[in-house]
């Protein structure tokens, strides 16, 4: 697939203008804050931005693209970790902001469903399911900006994996966009299909290079009658995979979010933060752990905590909010402490203990003075495993030591995720950033379905050229 198609002439952009009716803009001061990504890894340049409402117009647009073959990059709430919504650097493409997509079309609390369209924000979807007493049971710390459509476009996962499944389990059904400007219509949210293969699940991580996602239904949950929220010091990360699997057969499979954090990004969080660590005693690993259900937990979270190292159970609302602030608000601790060099990987949840020592002695040994920060979903085997710049050095000289490793340290990392056979990427996706590294990997069979589907789906290569293949 090529990595971008010719720049667009003044007819193209001005039929594109013309299919939008008055949703566009070519003013640099709005079009500029979404030209980087969220890290400042990734900056691209347009010479149009799009601002559909609706799905006829969204329709009108892809054809119009296809017609003068013009590249289109959709992009929601740019919170996307890959660089997989920003558009090339050459200004080839033309950038499709869906946040007008935003209203919710319909609720049905008996169904447990919410139809929300693709610029919905993730907050939003949240209060719209607690007004019928149900909750979208998805959360991440991009919850004030992720859109549904974007979280759909990486099969987004988060911190409630464990119990609920990523987006793909999520999705009731879709309605969408194709390449050549047809619409699919799947929104009837029906529990059992079974016509063919189901589309939409194309569509689900396929980061906006198969279509536009325009409106998503989204399963919801009863709210649980209880949760507990607690927070443990352990000694090893096997302690607390033990700790995990004790907790889900006391609770017959309650466990809603296992996380774990280092001694290092606990102390980074909390001095981001302005709050005290939450245990006494610096446990060299820590975790969070909730659990809800429809009778009170707290007895049942103190007993399997009773083992750990140190411990605490949240007594209120606030001091549950406060526990996971600290785990929420770690990447954006660890981005303001310096630079570093991100993987979201995982291996088989049983084999995770084991790869999170031995990769970070590997990496340490490989790179001295680098220093791995991994933490994340243990119950999902999905670490982010980051690797910092030595202790001691400035921005910049931290910057220049990333720029000099960082393609080395990611080969190690990856081959060592490969080795104890993992993924290299758990849920951000593969957008620019991974792009070389899916092609070095990716099983062969499963390479070449991939760029079927693709060849099939937008034969003209119109959407999100240079991602993903
Ligand atoms: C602080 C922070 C914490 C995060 N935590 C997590 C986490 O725990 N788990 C996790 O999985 N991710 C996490 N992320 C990553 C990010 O939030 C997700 O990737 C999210 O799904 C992106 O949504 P978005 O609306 O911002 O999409 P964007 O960033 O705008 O786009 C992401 C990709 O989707 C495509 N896209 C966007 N909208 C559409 C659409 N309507 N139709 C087709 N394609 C589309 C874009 O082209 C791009 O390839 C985190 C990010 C941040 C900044």
């Amino acid at each position: 697939m090529p990595n971008s198609l010719p720049q667009p002439s003044a007819t193209a952009l001005a039929a594109l203008q013309a299919a939008a009716g008055a949703d566009w803009t070519r003013d640099p001061d709005l079009i500029s804050p979404r030209l980087t990504d969220w890290r400042g890894r990734f900056a691209g340049a347009t010479p149009l931005m799009l601002m559909p409402r609706d799905v006829e117009t969204l329709a009108a647009i892809a054809r119009a693209a296809a017609a003068h073959r013009v590249a289109l990059v959709p992009q929601g709430g740019n919170t996307g970790l890959v660089g997989g919504g920003i558009p090339p650097a050459d200004g080839s493409a033309v950038l499709v902001n869906l946040s007008r997509f935003n209203r919710i079309r319909a609720v049905d609390a008996a169904g447990q469903q919410i139809v929300a369209e693709a610029g919905v924000i993730l907050a939003d979807v949240h209060d719209a399911a607690a007004a019928l007493g149900l909750r979208f049971p998805l959360s991440l710390g991009a919850k004030g900006s992720a859109t549904v459509g974007g979280l759909a476009a990486t099969n987004a996962g988060g911190v409630q994996v464990l119990r609920h499944g990523t987006m793909r389990a999520l999705v009731a059904g879709m309605e969408a966009v194709l390449p050549d400007g047809s619409i699919l219509h799947g929104l009837s949210g029906l529990v059992k299909d079974n016509t063919g293969p189901d589309i939409k699940q194309l569509l689900i991580g396929a980061e906006g290079t198969l279509g536009f996602i325009t409106a998503l239904a989204l399963k919801l949950v009863p709210e649980p009658r209880h949760r507990a929220v607690g927070w443990a010091g352990v000694a090893s990360p096997q302690a607390a995979l033990a700790l995990l699997g004790q907790l889900q057969r006391l609770s017959g499979g309650q466990v809603e979010s296992f996380e774990i954090l280092p001694l290092d990004g606990v102390d980074l969080a909390a001095a981001f933060l302005g709050q005290r660590p939450p245990l006494e005693k610096p446990a060299p690993w820590q975790c969070l752990i909730e659990l809800a259900g429809p009778q009170p937990l707290d007895d049942l979270l103190a007993e399997a905590l009773a083992g750990a190292d140190d411990a605490v159970i949240a007594q209120s609302d606030a001091q549950a909010l406060a526990l996971w602030r600290l785990r929420e608000e770690l990447p954006l601790a660890e981005r303001s402490a310096g630079p570093a060099v991100h993987h979201d990987i995982s291996v088989p949840v049983s084999r995770l203990p084991d790869f999170a020592l031995s990769a970070t002695s590997a990496v340490e040994a490989a790179f001295p003075g680098g220093r791995v920060i991994a933490f994340g979903h243990l119950g999902d085997g999905n670490l982010h495993f980051n690797v910092r710049a030595p202790r001691g050095n400035g921005a910049e000289e931290g910057s220049a030591w990333v720029a000099r490793h960082g393609a080395d340290v990611t080969r190690l990392v990856h081959d060592l995720v490969m080795q104890a056979g993992g993924s290299i990427s758990a849920e951000h996706g593969i957008g620019v950033l991974k792009r070389a590294d899916l092609a070095r990997f990716a099983d062969p069979a499963k390479l070449a379905v991939m760029r079927a589907i693709k060849q099939a789906l937008d034969p003209l290569g119109i959407m999100n050229p240079g991602k993903i293949y």
